[in-house]
C-alpha cells in the first residue's frame, strides 16, 4: 500500500521544532512493508490542509496526520480532515469523563478548551490517549484511510505502537526489514569499494552511510514473513563480515562504547581513563552505557602538565622534552591509569582539539592516543584535518573519544593474544 505522511504545525515550518515524528513514521510503515512516497507539512491553516489532503489522495490510498490535536483554536486537524470525508463530529460522553479524569488525576481543574478534544467523527475508529488528552482518529472513505495522530512524540508513539500498528498491518502483506552494519576505522568510500559488488542488489539492498566519523551499511530486505527476510539477507551480511573483519564493531549496536562495554563484559576485563583533550567525554560516554561499572574503573581528566605527572606519573622531562601532545607522554599516561586502576587496560588520549587562532602555533587536529595491557602499549595518531570553525573541537573531542574506545575494543577483541598491529613495547616507551 502506498502512503504519505502529513504533518501539521506552523512551528515546523518555522523551524522551531525538528519534525522527528515523520522519521519514527517512516522507518516503522516501512518496516510493515508500506511505501512511504511522500511527506509534507503544513501550518495550522484550513485552507492548506484541505490542499496538502487533496493532493496526497491523489497519489496514495493512506495518509498519516500528525499534530493540531490540540485543545486551542488553532489546532484544526480533526475538523478539516472530517470536513474533508463529510463526517460530522458528536460530543462522546466517556471521551469527556476520560479527558476530565486526567485532569482530576494531576489534581487541575480542566480548561473549557478541552472539551473540545471529546468531539468525535462520526463513524471513525477512536484511538485512546494515555499519555495526554487528544485522542487519535482512523477514518475510512471509499477505499481512501485517514489516520489522525496528536503532534507530541511521547503521545504519538504509544499511540502508534498500542493501536495503528496492528490495523495497518491487515493492508499489508510484505515486510521490510534491515540491519546496521556498523564499522569503525575505515571511510566510507573505502568501506563501499571492499563491497561494490553488493551495492548494486535490489532485494536486499545494501546503501552506504558515513555519520560522525563512522561508516554504516544498511541492508534492507521486502519478503513475506520476517523469517524470509532474514534469509534472503544472512549471505549478504557474511560476506559483508568478511569483507570488512575486524572494523565491524556491531550489527545493530548503537554506538562503539555499548559494543565495547558488551565485550568487555563478555571477557570480564575492564578499562581506566587518562583524558587530556577529550576532557572526560572517553568516561562519559563508557559510563552512558548501562551496567559499564562492571568494566569501567575510573578516569581520570589530567588536562594540566601538573597532574599529568603528579597523578599519573608522566615524567617531567618528557613533558617540557616532548610536549604534552606527544606519543611518549600518551603511553605514560595510560600506564599511569593502569597502574592507579589496576583495569586490565589503560588508555589515554591527548591533543589540540583547537580551534587555530590567529597566531596559534599548536597543528589542531593533531591527537595521540595510547592503549596498554600493562606489557605492551598500542600508540595511534590521529590528524584529523579540522582545524578551523566552531565545529572542529567538537568534532575532533567525538572522534578522538570513538578512537580511543576503538582501540580498546580491539584490544579486548585479540584478547587473551596480544593485538598484532601497532603495539611498542615499554623498553621503547622507557628509552625516551
Ligand atoms: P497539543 O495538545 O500539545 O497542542 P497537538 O496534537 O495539537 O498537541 P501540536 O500543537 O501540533 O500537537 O504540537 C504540540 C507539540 O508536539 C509541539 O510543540 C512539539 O513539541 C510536538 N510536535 C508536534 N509535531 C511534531 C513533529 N512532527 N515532530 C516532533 N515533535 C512534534
Ligand atoms: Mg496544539
Amino acid at each position: 500500500m502506498n502512503c504519505e505522511l502529513i504533518s501539521v504545525g506552523t512551528e515546523i515550518l518555522l523551524g522551531d521544532i525538528l519534525n522527528t515524528n515523520v522519521q519514527y513514521l517512516s522507518k516503522e510503515l516501512a518496516a510493515l512493508g508500506m511505501n512511504v512516497m511522500h511527506h509534507s507539512t503544513v501550518g495550522d491553516n484550513e485552507k492548506r490542509l484541505v490542499q496538502a489532503l487533496h493532493s496526497a489522495f491523489s497519489r496514495c490510498e493512506l495518509v498519516i496526520l500528525t499534530g493540531g490535536l490540540g485543545p486551542t483554536p488553532d489546532d484544526l486537524t480533526k475538523e478539516v480532515c472530517a470536513g474533508y470525508f463529510g463526517c460530522s463530529l458528536y460530543e462522546d460522553e466517556s471521551i469527556l469523563r476520560g479527558i476530565e479524569a486526567y485532569f482530576t488525576n494531576k489534581n487541575v481543574r480542566m480548561p473549557d478548551c478541552n472539551k473540545k478534544q471529546a468531539l468525535i467523527p462520526e463513524g471513525s475508529i477512536v484511538l485512546e490517549n494515555r499519555n495526554g488528552t487528544a485522542p487519535g482518529f482512523i477514518m475510512e472513505k471509499d477505499g481512501k484511510i485517514m489516520v489522525i495522530l496528536p503532534g507530541p512524540p511521547g503521545e504519538m508513539k504509544p499511540m502508534f505502537e498500542k493501536s495503528v500498528r496492528a490495523y495497518l498491518k491487515r493492508y499489508t502483506d510484505k515486510v521490510i526489514i534491515s540491519h546496521s552494519v556498523r564499522t569503525f576505522g575505515i571511510g566510507e568510500s573505502a568501506m563501499s569499494e571492499r563491497v561494490e559488488h553488493l551495492l548494486d542488489g535490489s532485494n536486499p539492498t545494501v546503501a552506504p552511510y558515513a555519520k560522525s566519523g563512522e561508516a554504516l551499511l544498511r541492508v534492507t530486505a521486502k519478503a513475506e514473513n520476517e523469517k524470509e527476510a532474514e534469509k534472503l539477507m544472512s549471505p549478504i551480511i557474511s560476506e559483508i563480515k568478511e569483507k570488512l573483519g575486524e572494523y565491524i564493531y556491531g550489527i545493530d549496536t548503537d554506538s562503539i562504547e555499548q559494543a565495547t562495554v558488551k565485550l568487555l563484559k563478555e571477557k570480564k576485563l575492564t578499562v581506566a581513563f587518562a583524558e587530556s583533550c577529550t576532557g572526560g567525554l572517553c568516561a562519559k560516554r563508557i559510563t552512558d552505557v548501562a551496567g559499564a561499572s562492571e568494566v569501567f574503573h575510573c578516569g581520570v581528566v589530567s588536562y594540566s602538565n601538573e597532574i599529568k605527572n603528579k597523578v599519573l606519573g608522566v615524567k617531567k622531562e618528557h613533558l617540557d622534552k616532548y610536549g604534552a601532545v606527544s606519543p611518549v607522554v600518551a603511553a605514560e599516561m595510560a600506564l599511569g591509569v593502569r597502574s592507579i586502576s589496576q583495569a586490565d587496560f589503560g588508555a589515554a588520549v591527548t591533543g589540540f582539539a583547537g580551534p587555530y587562532y590567529e597566531g596559534c602555533e599548536d597543528p589542531i587536529g593533531l591527537i595521540y592516543i595510547a592503549v596498554t595491557d600493562g606489557e605492551l602499549v598500542w600508540l595511534k595518531k590521529l590528524t584529523t584535518g579540522h582545524s578551523k570553525g566552531t565545529a572542529c573541537r567538537d568534532y575532533n573531542r567525538t572522534v578522538s573519544a570513538s578512537n580511543v574506545i576503538n582501540e580498546i575494543r580491539l584490544l579486548a577483541a585479540a584478547h587473551p593474544e596480544k593485538r598484532s598491529e601497532g603495539a611498542d613495547i615499554i623498553e621503547y616507551i622507557n628509552s625516551f
